[in-house]
Parts: structure tokens; C-alpha cells; sequence
């Protein structure tokens, strides 16, 4: 009898540490809501599960920190609560608010989704994952978040902290962007998730992912689901997932002119939109020209990039080298040699004819919507 009911127990405690059988799953589950429950940080949208909410939080969680977005999102809610004051938004508006947080295209597609929920959803997200992915920007990551968080659909997610969860709890070998990996892992998060609360149980893995499963040192001693963790057991918690090769930046090489003029006691300084399409599409920047590869652009092309200004002359040589600065985009590595010039205050006297255009004081050159690159650009002028 003692070795029978000794049998019974062994193969009950091995079931449920089983992330295949259905009581390992639900202790699964509990073990990692009842941590949710104590631990979950007190995030500003996380208050309201509402669809558009969620839909903003997590476009803007892609690729930056939650402790920068936190500004980011609030002044964005009050500004625009909701979709309808999103859709009928200038888009240099929505590019100014979103000045800093970098990837602009992201606020391109809040901006035409937003338009698109009004006109084609009377205002209203859809709320399954198919419909929510016909709108701009939105992937399978999303959509999964706003149906699960927002609308209880038994949907999965996975991003960047999920996928390292999910890896290490499985112990899954390949690179998880891509193939046969990245299959496994939506198709383990698919089996994993809450039947009674998806939206918390993604939040949670999430979590999870963010405070104690750390790409570098993960927490395993504190880890509410250390008993489930094949990688723990095998103790390579480091190993998984495998880190993705990634394709290195393309060299580019650009240059730009601060061209400033000086108007009674004010300094005011010419800035460009940039072309609706391509890098840093309509954000303001000073002059420049570009080139792919690692051949400088001459000073004659920037010189002509300059005379597109209406009212602007260049006679002489273009002024003195400032520096060099480099930055860094998702597929490009940039350095931009720039240049200056001080132009007679005529230039700047007169408004611009061409929306391209703009002269601006030193402080509206702060809140014009601008990329990084900018700003490295004006520390380098504050320095010189
Ligand atoms: S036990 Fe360690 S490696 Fe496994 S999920 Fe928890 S923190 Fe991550």
C-alpha cells in the first residue's frame, strides 16, 4: 500500500511540474498570477485596460524603456484622449508630441490607424486579433495585447520579454526571430495562456521577463516559476535564448549646415523638413545631404541643398567644419560632418514661402518635432 500511494505522489509532483500535461499548466498559471497579483508595478495605463490605451502603451513600449514612456504616454493621453482627437490631429502635431521617443514611424501608424478606427469601426478598436492586425502597425504582438488586455480574448502575445521566458522555460535551441523557433515559442505561449485571465497572464509573463528573468543574471532563487524551468534545471538559464544574428548597420555618410542669422537681439536658425518618405521622414532638421556608403556628399551638393530655401543666398564658401557626430538607426549607421554659417539678418527677416522651410529662435528650436540626431547636432553647436 505505502509504495502505492508513494508511486501516486511521485507522478502527481512530476505532472504538475509538467508544462505539458494540463495540471502543470495550471499550476503553471496560478503560480505565476499569484506573483502578478503581489508584485505588478503601478503603470499609468495599466489604470485604464481600455482598447485605444492599451493600443498607445504598447506601440509605444516597442524598442523603449517603460521609464521613458512614462511621460511620454501621459502627456500623449491628455492631449489626446482618445481616437477621435488622434484622428483629427495635424501629423506634425502627433510627430512633435512623440519628439524623442524615436522610431517615428510608429507615430505615423497611430496617427492613419486612428483615422481608420474612426472612419471604418465608428470609433471602436475591433477586438480580434485578425481585424486588429488589418490596421496600420499593428503585428501579431499587438493585436495580441490589446485583444487579450482590453477585450479578454484568449489570445497570446510574445515580445522581446516573453520570448526570453518562454525559451528558457522550455529550454528552445535556435534563434527565436525566426523559422521553426519562433513558431514553438507563439505555439508554447498559445498553450500557456490563462483560459480566465489572458490579459493578466500576458502582462505577467511579461513581467516576468522584465523584473526577474533578466537577459544578463536572472533572478531564478526569487522566480515564482523556477519549478517549471527546464533551463534552471539544466543550469544554463544564460544560455537561452541564442542571441539573433543581427545584420550589421549600412555606413552612411551626410552632411549639414547650422545657418543662422542674427535678428535684432535674437538668434534664429534655418531648418528643413525632410521628405515625406524615407529615414526621419518629415521631422525638421538642419540642412543636409546624404550619401549611402562611406563617400562623404560634397560641400557643392550641400551648398545647392541650401539654396533650395527660398531667400536664402550663399555666396562664398560654406563656414568652418563644427565636428563630426554619429548616430546609430535601426539599419543605418550615420556620421554627419556639420558644418556652419551666419547669414545677414535679411535672410531670417522674411516669413517662408515653402512649408519645407522655417526659421526658428533658439528656444522654439527645442519643442520643433526632432529626431536625436538633432539634438546631438545642437550640443555640438552649444559646445563649439
Ligand atoms: S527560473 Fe530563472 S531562467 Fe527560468 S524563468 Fe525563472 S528567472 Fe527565468
Amino acid at each position: 500500500m505505502k509504495a502505492k500511494s508513494g508511486t501516486r505522489t511521485k507522478s502527481a509532483v512530476s505532472r504538475s511540474e509538467d508544462l505539458q500535461s494540463v495540471v502543470g499548466k495550471t499550476s503553471f498559471r496560478q503560480a505565476l498570477l499569484r506573483w502578478f497579483d503581489e508584485y505588478r508595478r503601478d503603470l499609468p495605463w495599466r489604470q485604464a485596460e481600455e482598447a485605444y490605451a492599451v493600443w498607445v502603451s504598447e506601440i509605444m513600449l516597442q524598442q523603449t524603456q517603460v521609464a521613458t514612456v512614462i511621460d511620454y504616454y501621459e502627456r500623449w493621453m491628455e492631449r489626446f484622449p482618445s481616437v477621435y482627437e488622434l484622428a483629427d490631429a495635424e501629423i506634425d502635431e502627433v510627430l512633435e508630441l512623440w519628439s524623442g521617443l524615436g522610431y517615428y514611424r510608429r507615430a505615423r501608424y497611430l496617427h492613419s490607424g486612428a483615422q481608420r478606427v474612426v472612419d471604418e469601426f465608428d470609433g471602436r478598436l475591433p477586438s480580434t486579433v485578425s481585424e486588429l492586425k488589418k490596421l496600420p502597425g499593428i503585428g501579431p504582438y499587438t493585436a495580441g495585447a490589446i485583444a487579450s488586455i482590453a477585450f479578454g480574448a484568449v489570445e497570446p502575445l510574445v515580445d522581446g520579454n516573453v520570448e526570453r521566458v518562454i525559451s528558457r522555460l522550455f529550454a528552445l535551441s535556435g534563434d527565436p526571430k525566426r523559422g521553426s523557433t519562433r513558431g514553438q515559442i507563439w505555439a508554447r505561449a498559445e498553450e500557456l495562456v490563462d483560459p480566465d485571465r489572458p490579459g493578466d497572464f500576458n502582462q505577467a509573463l511579461m513581467e516576468l521577463g522584465s523584473l526577474v528573468c533578466a537577459l544578463r543574471s536572472p533572478s531564478c532563487q526569487s522566480c515564482p516559476t523556477r519549478q517549471w524551468c527546464l533551463a534552471r534545471k539544466i543550469g544554463k538559464a544564460e544560455a537561452f535564448p541564442e542571441s539573433a544574428k543581427r545584420a550589421k548597420p549600412l555606413p552612411m555618410r551626410a552632411r549639414a549646415c547650422v545657418v543662422y542669422a542674427e535678428v535684432g537681439d535674437q538668434r534664429r536658425f534655418l531648418l528643413r523638413r525632410r521628405p515625406a518618405k524615407g529615414l526621419l521622414a518629415r521631422l525638421w532638421e538642419f540642412p543636409s545631404c546624404e550619401r549611402a556608403g562611406k563617400t562623404w556628399p560634397t560641400l557643392l551638393e550641400l551648398k545647392e541643398r541650401l539654396a533650395e530655401a527660398p531667400g536664402v543666398k550663399v555666396e562664398g564658401p560654406i563656414g568652418r567644419t563644427m565636428g563630426t557626430v554619429e548616430h546609430v538607426f535601426s539599419h543605418r549607421r550615420l556620421r554627419l560632418r556639420v558644418h556652419q554659417l551666419e547669414l545677414p539678418p535679411s535672410a531670417a527677416d522674411e516669413p517662408m514661402s515653402d512649408d519645407r522651410w522655417r526659421w526658428v529662435d533658439e528656444e522654439a528650436l527645442a519643442d520643433v518635432a526632432s529626431a536625436a540626431l538633432l539634438k546631438k547636432v545642437r550640443k555640438l553647436w552649444a559646445g563649439s
